[in-house]
């Protein structure tokens, strides 16, 4: 068996989008718990099903080691946005995190930069741990200006947070043209991204900010890519879509990622 270190607690998440019914959550469930269990003591695993589901899946998962998180919120606490959820009525359900600016929001709903620096503040204030959501088109890919793009992103999503409230936040790296393309990054290009952005975090704050932030990879990742991708030293878990619709299929990836001797060392920054 090989070693893998990591300095910073492992993190698995698993966006439904919009899909499955909450009559399909308790089977969900008990499979993912029967399956993945063991691995909520060296990894934090959230499950991000529609709003409808939330409910029920805070119940089915209430006392085990996994979390339900929310996969968009209004930016705004309460008032008059007809149809829009706030983190506070997330909360309020048992909500622990939230995904910010997917990039499915930014494209099909024309979510900005600036809408996610704001419900980036809003989701601190109510408490909830945001997973913040970056990612370069396959324009800019092909381009190589993937780098200004992760940039602005990062730096707009951080604008006038502090090093505490920074040290709350989860990163998902998603190249848009690997999300639900089939076409996984590779673990080499993945790795180098994560870096980049470890390494804004660092020029925007500090050394100790940037070394404890956890920074996720997303983007058609398979019990395939899984194992190399979580090798590499900057990322820390992944943010999954489509194959988590099969509870036994998220859980082969939380084994073949973390069925390692995975050496977890975390120090805290607060
Ligand atoms: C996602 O929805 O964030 C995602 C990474 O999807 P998929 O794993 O299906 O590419």
């Amino acid at each position: 068996m090989s070693i893998i270190t990591k300095s910073r607690f492992p993190v698995m998440v698993s966006n439904w989008k919009m899909n499955l019914l909450s009559s399909d959550v308790k089977e969900y469930v008990s499979k993912l718990k029967f399956h993945g269990e063991r691995f909520c003591k060296i990894c934090n695993i959230i499950v991000c099903p529609p709003f409808t589901s939330l409910h029920i899946a805070v119940e089915e998962f209430r006392n085990s080691g996994f979390f339900v998180g929310a996969q968009n919120m209004n930016e705004n606490q309460s008032g008059a946005y007809t149809g829009e959820i706030s983190c506070c009525q997330l909360k309020d359900l048992g909500v622990s995190h939230v995904l910010i600016g997917h990039s499915e929001r930014r494209e099909i709903y024309g979510e900005t930069d600036s809408v996610v620096n704001k419900k980036i503040s809003t989701a601190l204030s109510a408490k909830m741990q945001p997973i913040i959501c970056v990612g370069e088109s396959l324009v800019h890919f092909e381009m190589g200006t993937m780098f200004d793009v992760i940039s602005l992103q990062v730096k707009t999503a951080l604008f006038g947070l502090n090093a505490s409230e920074v040290s709350r936040l989860i990163i998902a790296y998603e190249p848009i043209w690997a999300i639900g393309t089939g076409q996984s990054a590779s673990s080499e290009y993945a790795e180098k991204i994560c870096s980049l952005i470890r390494d804004v975090v660092c020029n925007l704050f500090d050394k100790r900010v940037s070394d404890n932030i956890v920074i996720l990879y997303g983007g058609s990742t398979t019990e395939k890519t899984a194992s190399a991708l979580f090798a590499q030293r900057n990322i820390d878990g992944f943010l999954m879509g489509g194959v988590t619709l099969s509870p036994n299929a998220f859980a082969s990836i939380l084994d073949v990622s973390l069925s390692h001797n995975v050496k977890v060392n975390v120090q805290d920054i607060d």
